[in-house]
This record gives structure tokens, C-alpha cells and sequence, in this order.
């Protein structure tokens, strides 16, 4: 692969890169990291431990045997609060809005009373209208801590993975969330902030301030799920306070027609979980430090190009089968590295990784196999265009070759007379001469090609050698009928092989003749100017195409018009010439159109 190649090969890998990534950034592809995080989540469950929290719960049974339902949730905490402070819990979350007066003032006052009794408590607050729903005062004063109890259903499919640890309402008030501030009470530590990091006593937690504070909820497995305990249970089984003992307790409605605020998790395949069970599981994380932690997107865009730079590398490098096993080993690792990061906690998005390593091996793949088939064509095509010349050039030898061996047949068969001797030794001469010019002009294409070519270096008129050259073509011209024309003939200075330059220029008039129909003229010209002399060969004769001036040059090529035309020929001669202008410092232009005829002009540094 030369430069250019490479470079158009590393832009349209990095449009494979750039298309997989915006491709994982649609919807399609956010859904199926989730899928992929939901599946990874059941297949990698928390490690088994100790449920730190137990969800109170005021489920239907709760509420049928109260008086007033619903509408007696307060009597129901206040009645419950006895009970929930002797089973000495570590602290206690009230999930629910208490932020309106009670029925009368004797209610609120009862219920104040029972929250003095109940260790670390935490109640709840939410945003609604862009403001903070706060408890009443009087509950307030009696709480150690209030906290939210917002959580972050996905946007595609209402999944909650994670919920906010910081929530800041429109006025630039802040809450932590439940789980977070029953923790910290829990582990009598102060919060420390920073915008990339909360720590809580020794446990740093690293969420940004910038995106919510999220914390991936770590949901215990359904085998050894938090305990819910409900109110109704509470009152009649002493087992059921046992479960409250020592842990955070999340007092909240459990009850399917009562609680709002269900969700699903990735364990719940269709079922809901009552919001204050989201709070319990956040809170248990918490207590676990069992973090997930998503890769950021610096690590997710670099893993990408890196994916796309490798399949580029592994196709452009290795050849054949290695390359398809090399890349069938990164599929294999792509494939498998989100699973393996999930395990150390860190959750590492599927799509943009598959799609960029799919898109980029594909691609890559597909690239190699074309351009390998490319190059096998040219080559293909360069071996036919040598055999034809040599066959070629086999056949002109002949030809000498016949005429020196009879006439030698003769001389020594025959008696002859001395003029007919002489004229044959004359014959055996010029064309032993001829088939050597032959042979020498093959082996100096090779010789300047490999750069073996030692070129004099003299001074010499280009003038002069246009003169000579034009008179050397002349018979040729006549037999065609193609008049001759000098144009501008300017004299000059050119330092280097006058013999190689005449082989070129005469080459040019040559072809100009040999591709030109009769009742046509070739102008030849030499015209110095500004340090250069151009000399220029112009013809009326069947020209080629832009494609096909590509290729003049190479050697062996011969345009399709050129073959067309009857007139015998390698397509050697041009790809000398050019050897010996760029020898000599310079360079060829050609100007063509099919059927209107061709200018190819050397342009030569001359001696000031
Ligand atoms: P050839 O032995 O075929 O003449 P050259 O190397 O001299 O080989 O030229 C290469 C090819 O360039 C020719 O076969 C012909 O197709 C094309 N060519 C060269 N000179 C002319 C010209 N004056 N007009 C049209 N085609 C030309």
C-alpha cells in the first residue's frame, strides 16, 4: 500500500469508527446495552450477604384492618412507632410525603411524638412543580435527616438501574437521596463532595455532580431478596420485629393499590417493586459498597478507535488465514469484555464496542481482499503486455536473423562475384548492426529503469538534435504522407547524454508519424524560455483518452486505439523516453484528445 492508499484506508476506518459509534448512540443501541446490563445483571448476581435494610412495609392487609384506610396513614405510623424503636433498628427511613397537616392537630402532635421515639430517622421529601415538598415543621424538628426519594426510570424502558444521589430543585435547594442519608447516619459519617466523588466516612463513591450523582442500584438477587416485613405482621409476630433489629428500616407502602411509585429492575421481568424496596436495595448497595461503576466516555470512544485500529492493522499486515484468525480472536474479546468488566464493576457498553469492531473488521476485511485482487489484476495485466512484447520483439529479430542466415548460405554454397559477395557482407553487416541496436535498446530500458545507466554528462544544443532527428523521420514521413514541420527552434544549452536525447526525441516524431493517417502534418518545435527549453512534438493523429494518457508511460502499454490502428509496436519506447527526460532533470507533459491528436513535450533545465 503506498501513502496515499494507507491514508485514503486509516479515513475510511475512522468512518467506521465514527459511524459505530453514532449507530450505539441511538435509541436502538441504548436499548440493547440495557438489555445487555439487565441480562449481565442476572447472570453476574451480588455476592450473597446479610441484607443490611428490611422494608416496612403498609401493605393492603395493613390498611384493611384500619380504620380509615388509607387515610389513616399517620395513626398507622404513630401506632407502629412503638413497636419499629424496641425492635432497635440502626435507623429509620419514612418513605412518604408528610408534607401537608394532618386531619386535626391532636394527630400531628401523636405522630411527632412517636418519630422522638425512633432512632436516626429520615423522611422524605420530593420535587413537584420545580419546588422541594417538605415535611411539616414539627415533623421536621424531630428528624435527623431529610432526603429525596426520586429514582430514574430509563427513559426507553422505565427500568430503574440507578437513582440520583443529589437532587437540586429549581431554587438551588439540594437533598441526598434516602438510601444516602439513612447511610451516612448509619455509619455516623459526614458527607465530603467533590464534582467527580461523594465520600461517606472511608467510602468514596466516585458519580459525578454533573450527572445527577447517579449510584447503579446493586438489587439483591430473588433468592436472598431484602425483607419486607408489613405493619400488619408487625403488631401480631415478635419474629417479624426480629427482622428489624440492627438494620435500616424503609417504612413505606407496599400496597399494589396504594403505592404510585413502582418500578421495574432488571430482576423483575414485568413485575413492578414498590418504590420504598428500590430505596431499601439503594441503601443496601450502599452498605455493601458493591459499586458499579460505568466506563467513562473518554475509556468507551478510545476502546472504540483502538478496536477500529487494530482490525486496520491485523488486514493490513497479516496475510491470508492469519488475519481472519487474528480478527476472529478480537471478536471473541470484544464479545466477552463487557461480561468481564461487569464483574470487576465496571459496566462497559456493548453496542459501540460490537459495532465498531464488526464494522471495522468487515470493512477492513473487504478492503484487503479487493485491493489484493486489484493488484493481482494489474500484474496479470503487466505479464500479458511483457509476453506480447517479447513475442514481439522474438518476431522482429527473425527477420535479421533470416536475412543474415541465407545470405551466409549463399556465400558459402555459391561461387559468386565479388560485387554480389560484397553487397551480401554489406547486407550480413547492417542488419547484425540492426538486430544489435534491437537488442541494446531492450536491455537499457532495464538498465535505466534499475537506475544502472551510467548518463554522460556534456554539453549539447537541443536544437541540433531536434534538426537530426527530424531528418532521420523524414523518409518514414514521405512514405506516409505527413508533412514535416518545424515550428520555433530556438538554440540553447543542455548538459547530458545528446545520444540518449536523440534516441527520445526521435522516438516522439516516430510515434507521431507511426499513430497519424496520411494528409496530416507533425510540428516539432524548441522553444527556450524562462530557464527551459520545451521541445514539443505535435501530431493530427488518433490521440487518446485521459484514462489512457494515465498509462503511456508504463512500460508495455499500448492504447487500445494504438493496437486498432495495424501499426506494430511494445510499448516500450515512451516509458525510455520518460526515463531519460527525468535523467536529465525534467519532465514530460502530453496533451491528447481522441481523433484530434497529441502534443507531447519535454520540458528540460538549460544552462543559463
Ligand atoms: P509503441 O511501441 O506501442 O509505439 P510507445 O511506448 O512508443 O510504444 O508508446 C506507447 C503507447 O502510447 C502507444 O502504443 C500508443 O498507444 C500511445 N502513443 C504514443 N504516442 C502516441 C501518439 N503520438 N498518438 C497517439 N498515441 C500515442
Amino acid at each position: 500500500m503506498n501513502r496515499r492508499q494507507g491514508l485514503v484506508y486509516a479515513a475510511l476506518l475512522l468512518a467506521c469508527f465514527l459511524i459505530s459509534v453514532s449507530a450505539a448512540w441511538t435509541t436502538l443501541g441504548t436499548q440493547f446495552d440495557n438489555d445487555v446490563y439487565d441480562f449481565l445483571f442476572r447472570v453476574h448476581p451480588a455476592r450473597p450477604s446479610e441484607p443490611a435494610a428490611t422494608v416496612l412495609g403498609i401493605d393492603e392487609q395493613t390498611l384493611r384492618t384500619t380504620r380509615g384506610g388509607l387515610r389513616s396513614i399517620r395513626p398507622i405510623l404513630a401506632a407502629a412507632a412503638p413497636k419499629i424503636a424496641a425492635a432497635n433498628p440502626k435507623a429509620v427511613v419514612v418513605d412518604l410525603i408528610l408534607a401537608d397537616t394532618g386531619l386535626d392537630a391532636a394527630e400531628d402532635a401523636a405522630l411527632e411524638a412517636a418519630f422522638r421515639t425512633l432512632p436516626n430517622l429520615v423522611l422524605a421529601t420530593d420535587l413537584a412543580g420545580g419546588e422541594w415538598e417538605e415535611p411539616i415543621e414539627p415533623l421536621r424538628r424531630v428528624a435527623k435527616a431529610v432526603g429525596h426519594v426520586h429514582s430514574l426510570p430509563d427513559p426507553y424502558d422505565n427500568v430503574v438501574r440507578k437513582i440520583p444521589l443529589e437532587r437540586i430543585s429549581s431554587g438551588n435547594r439540594r437533598h441526598f437521596a434516602l438510601a444516602l442519608e439513612a447511610f451516612r447516619l448509619a455509619e455516623g459519617a459526614e458527607i465530603t463532595e467533590s464534582p467527580e466523588s461523594l465520600e461517606i466516612g472511608r467510602v468514596e463513591l466516585r458519580t459525578s455532580r454533573e450527572q445527577g450523582r447517579p449510584l447503579w442500584i446493586r438489587y439483591r438477587s430473588p433468592e436472598s431478596t431484602v425483607p419486607v416485613v408489613t405493619i400488619h405482621e408487625l403488631h401480631g409476630d415478635p419474629a417479624a420485629a426480629a427482622k428489624l433489629s440492627g438494620r435500616v428500616v424503609f417504612l413505606g407502602i407496599t400496597a399494589q393499590s396504594a403505592a404510585q411509585d413502582r418500578h421495574m429492575t432488571p430482576y423483575s421481568f414485568g413485575q413492578t417493586m414498590p418504590g420504598v424496596e428500590i430505596h431499601a436495595n439503594a441503601y443496601d448497595t450502599l452498605a455493601r459498597r458493591d459499586f458499579l461503576t460505568p466506563a467513562s466516555n473518554t475509556f468507551e470512544l478510545s476502546v472504540c478507535v483502538l478496536l477500529a485500529a487494530t482490525a486496520g492493522v491485523i488486514f493490513a499486515v497479516f496475510p491470508g488465514w492469519r488475519a481472519y484468525l487474528l480478527a476472529a480472536l478480537l471478536l471473541v474479546t470484544v464479545h466477552l469484555a463487557p461480561s468481564i468488566a461487569f464483574r470487576m464493576g465496571v459496566i462497559l457498553p456493548y453496542a459501540p464496542l460490537l459495532s465498531a469492531a464488526w464494522l471495522s473488521i468487515v470493512f477492513a476485511a473487504s478492503y484487503q481482499y479487493f485491493f489484493v485482487r486489484r493488484m493481482l489484476d494489474r500484474s496479470e495485466a503487466e505479464k500479458e503486455r511483457y509476453q506480447r512484447a517479447i513475442h514481439f520483439v522474438a518476431h522482429e529479430m527473425r527477420t535479421p536473423l533470416t536475412a543474415i542466415q541465407g545470405s551466409s548460405e549463399l556465400m558459402g554454397r555459391y561461387r559468386l562475384t565479388d560485387e554480389k559477395r560484397n553487397e551480401m557482407a554489406r547486407m550480413i553487416n547492417s542488419e547484425s548492426k540492426r538486430l544489435a541496436r534491437m537488442i541494446q535498446t531492450f536491455l537499457d530500458v532495464e538498465r535505466l529503469t534499475e537506475g544502472q545507466m551510467e548518463l554522460k554528462r556534456e554539453p549539447f544544443d537541443p536544437s541540433e538534435v531536434i534538426d537530426l532527428s527530424l531528418e532521420r523521420a523524414r523518409p518514414l514521413a514521405e512514405r506516409k504522407q505527413i508533412r514535416l514541420d518545424l515550428g520555433v527552434l530556438d538554440s540553447a544549452v543542455v548538459q547530458g547524454d545528446r545520444e540518449l536525447m536523440e534516441y527520445a526525441v526521435y522516438n516522439l516524431i516516430n510515434n507521431a508519424i507511426k499513430y497519424s493517417p496520411a494528409e496530416t502534418v507533425v510540428t516539432v518545435s524548441g522553444e527556450r524560455r524562462d530557464g527551459q527549453f520545451t521541445l514539443a512534438v505535435s501530431d493530427q493523429g488518433i490521440g487518446m483518452d485521459e484514462q489512457e494518457l494515465k498509462s503511456i508511460f508504463h512500460k508495455f502499454y499500448r492504447t487500445k486505439r494504438a493496437e486498432a490502428s495495424g501499426e506494430v509496436g511494445t510499448g516500450i519506447g515512451l516509458s525510455i523516453v520518460d526515463q531519460i527526460v527525468t535523467h536529465h532533470g525534467g519532465r514530460m507533459e502530453v496533451s491528447s484528445r481522441p481523433g484530434a491528436g497529441s502534443r507531447f513535450a519535454m520540458i528540460l533545465p538549460v544552462e543559463a
